[in-house]
C-alpha cells in the first residue's frame, strides 16, 4: 500500500541538519567574504547590498530559520563594517548605511515571504502527492485538440510509464485494452467538441497482459473560443472492481444453490408438469393404434392423434428445458422480456406446489407493451421464492381462506409485481430483517431466499419490499425499470 512516508521522502520540506549547517557555513562564508574584501577595496555599501541579496535568494533553498539568520548576520556585519570604517563620522556616508539598511531588511522581508509562499506550496504538493498515492488517483491535464498532455506521477505509474516520459495521447492509446478503444476515442471525441464534463471508466491492458481498471473524469479548466483546457483525475478501480466481480460470481454461485434446492422443494410439482403431457402422450398413442386397428383405418383421426402427440411431446420438453434453465449455473444473461410471460410461466411451474398447499392464485396480469431488461431466470427465481414463502405462510390458513394474489401493473417507468397472500403476516419489528441474509422464522429455514432475491432486483437495478399485517397478510413487490415507455394497453 503507498503511504504518506514514501510521498513525503519523494517532496522533502523541511530540510535535514546537514543542508541547515551548510547553509550557515556558507552564508557565513560569504558574508565574512564581502566584509573583508570590501573593507580592503573601500567599495561603496551598494555592491555589498547586491550580493547579500544573491546569498538570501540563495538561502530560499534552506529553511525560515535561515534565512533570519542569514539575514540578522549580514546586517550585523553590514553595520560591524560601517563602524569599523569610521563611516559615522561622514554624513554621506551615515545616510548611505541606512539606505543600505533600509534596502536590506526590505530585500530580507520579501526573501521571507518568497520562502514562506515556496514552503506552503512545497506542503500542499506533499499533501496532494500523498493523497493521490493513498487513493490512487492521478490528475491529467489536456488540450481539447489532444495536442498537449501533462500528468502527475501517480498517473502515470497508473499507466505504468516512466515518471519522466512526458505523456501523448497515444501513449493512452497503447496501453487501452483494444475492446474499449472505442470508449477512449469517444473521449477524445467529447473533448475537441469542448463538452461540459467528460467521464469514462475503461480497461488498461499492460504488455505483461494484466488488466487495469481506470475512472477518469475531467472538466474544461480554461475555455477560450478556439482552445480548451481539461483538468482531470485518473482513478485505478482494478481493486474494487475485482471485489466486484468476486462478490457478483458469490451471489450468483448462493442464487444458483437456493434455485437448485427451490427445485427440490418443487419436486412434486415438477413431476406433475412433466407427467401430464406424458400421460396424454400414452392416451394418444393408443388412440392412434386403435384408429390403425380398424378393419378400415381411420388416417384422418390417427393423424390427428399424432398431432396430439407431438403437441404433448413438445410441452414435456418445454418443461423440462424450463427446469433444466432453472437448474444450470450459468452467467445471468439480462435481455429484453415481458414481465407477464415470466410471472405466466413461472406460475405454470409452481402450479401443482399451490394445488397441493390448497391454495387458489387469483392473476391479474395487466396487459402492457413495455418491456424489462432481466435475466430470465433470475426473475423465475425471485417469483418462485415469494410464492413458496406465500404457500408456507398460508399452512395454518383456513384452506377457502388460501388465496394467492399474483399482480403486474405499470406505475410511472417501471413495472410492478406483487405476490401477496392472506397468511400469518410479518411483525412490524421484523419487516426490516426480512432482507438479512440468513434470517428465518422457519425451523428448517437457510434465510437465503429473500436475501438473493433482492440482490437479484438489485442487480437489475430494481427495488423490493414488503407490507404486512400480522394475521391478515403479507404483500410482496417488485419494481424494475421499464425498457421501453410503452405504458398500458
Ligand atoms: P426462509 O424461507 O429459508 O426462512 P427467506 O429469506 O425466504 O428464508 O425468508 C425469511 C423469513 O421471512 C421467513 O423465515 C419468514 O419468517 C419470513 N417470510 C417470508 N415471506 C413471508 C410471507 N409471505 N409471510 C410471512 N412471513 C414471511
Amino acid at each position: 500500500m503507498p503511504s504518506l512516508r514514501t510521498a513525503e521522502a519523494a517532496i522533502s520540506i523541511s530540510p535535514n541538519p546537514l543542508i541547515n549547517a551548510l547553509g550557515w557555513l556558507i552564508g557565513l562564508v560569504v558574508a565574512c567574504g564581502i566584509v573583508v574584501i570590501n573593507s580592503e577595496t573601500h567599495t561603496d555599501l551598494a555592491p555589498t547590498i547586491l550580493y547579500i541579496t544573491l546569498l538570501l535568494m540563495a538561502a530560499n533553498l534552506f529553511s525560515i530559520n535561515a534565512v533570519i539568520s542569514i539575514a540578522l548576520m549580514c546586517i550585523l556585519l553590514l553595520t560591524a563594517m560601517f563602524l569599523y570604517n569610521g563611516g559615522y563620522q561622514r554624513w554621506d556616508s551615515t545616510t548611505g548605511f541606512f539606505r543600505c539598511l533600509t534596502a536590506l531588511s526590505a530585500i530580507t522581508f520579501l526573501a521571507l515571504r518568497s520562502k514562506y509562499a515556496a514552503d506552503r506550496l512545497r506542503l500542499n504538493e506533499v499533501y496532494l502527492i500523498g493523497a493521490q498515492r493513498l487513493s490512487q488517483t492521478g490528475s491529467v491535464g489536456f488540450r481539447g485538440d489532444g495536442e498537449e498532455m501533462s500528468w502527475s506521477d501517480e498517473s502515470a505509474r497508473i499507466f505504468e510509464y516512466p515518471l519522466t516520459q512526458p505523456p501523448t495521447a497515444a501513449m493512452v492509446v497503447a496501453r487501452t485494452h483494444p475492446d474499449d478503444l472505442a470508449s477512449v476515442y469517444e473521449v477524445f471525441a467529447k473533448a475537441a467538441r469542448h463538452e461540459p464534463l467528460i467521464e469514462i471508466k475503461h480497461r488498461l491492458l499492460m504488455p505483461d497482459g494484466r488488466i487495469k481498471h481506470v475512472h477518469m473524469i475531467a472538466s474544461p479548466l480554461f475555455k477560450q473560443q478556439e482552445s480548451c483546457e481539461y483538468l482531470g483525475a485518473i482513478m485505478d478501480i482494478t481493486a474494487s472492481k475485482e471485489a466486484e466481480t468476486a462478490l457478483f460470481c458469490a451471489q450468483a454461485q448462493l442464487a444458483h444453490v437456493t434455485r437448485v434446492t427451490s427445485l427440490g422443494e418443487l419436486a412434486a410439482s415438477i413431476a406433475h408438469e412433466v407427467n401430464q403431457p406424458l400421460s396424454a402422450i400414452t392416451s394418444s398413442g393408443e388412440a392412434c393404434r386403435r384408429w390403425l386397428d380398424r378393419p378400415v383405418p381411420d388416417l384422418n383421426e390417427a393423424l390427428q392423434s399424432l398431432d396430439r402427440i407431438i403437441a404433448s411431446s413438445c410441452r414435456a420438453s418445454d418443461v423440462i428445458s424450463r427446469i433444466r434453465a432453472l437448474s444450470r449455473k450459468c452467467d445471468p444473461l439480462r435481455q429484453p422480456e415481458s414481465l407477464n410471460n415470466i410471472v405466466s410461466e413461472t406460475l405454470g411451474l409452481v402450479q401443482q406446489e399451490m394445488a397441493h398447499h390448497n391454495i387458489s392464485p387469483q392473476v391479474e396480469l395487466l396487459a402492457f407493451s413495455g418491456q424489462v431488461q432481466v435475466d430470465r431466470v433470475q426473475m423465475q427465481q425471485v417469483i418462485i421464492n415469494l410464492i413458496i414463502n406465500a404457500c408456507h405462510a398460508m399452512g395454518a390458513v383456513k384452506v377457502r381462506d388460501r388465496v394467492l394474489h399474483v399482480r403486474t401493473w405499470i406505475s410511472d417507468d417501471e413495472a410492478v409485481v406483487e405476490v401477496a397472500d392472506q397468511g400469518s403476516g410479518i411483525a412490524a419489528d421484523v419487516l426490516p430483517s426480512l432482507f438479512t441474509p440468513f434470517f428465518t422464522t422457519k425451523e428448517s429455514g437457510l434465510g437465503m431466499g429473500l436475501s438473493i432475491c433482492r440482490s437479484i432486483i438489485d442487480f437489475h437495478g430494481g427495488r423490493i419490499w414488503a407490507t404486512s399485517t400480522v394475521g391478515q397478510g403479507t404483500s410482496f413487490k417488485f419494481a424494475l425499470p421499464l425498457l421501453t415507455s410503452g405504458g398500458a394497453n
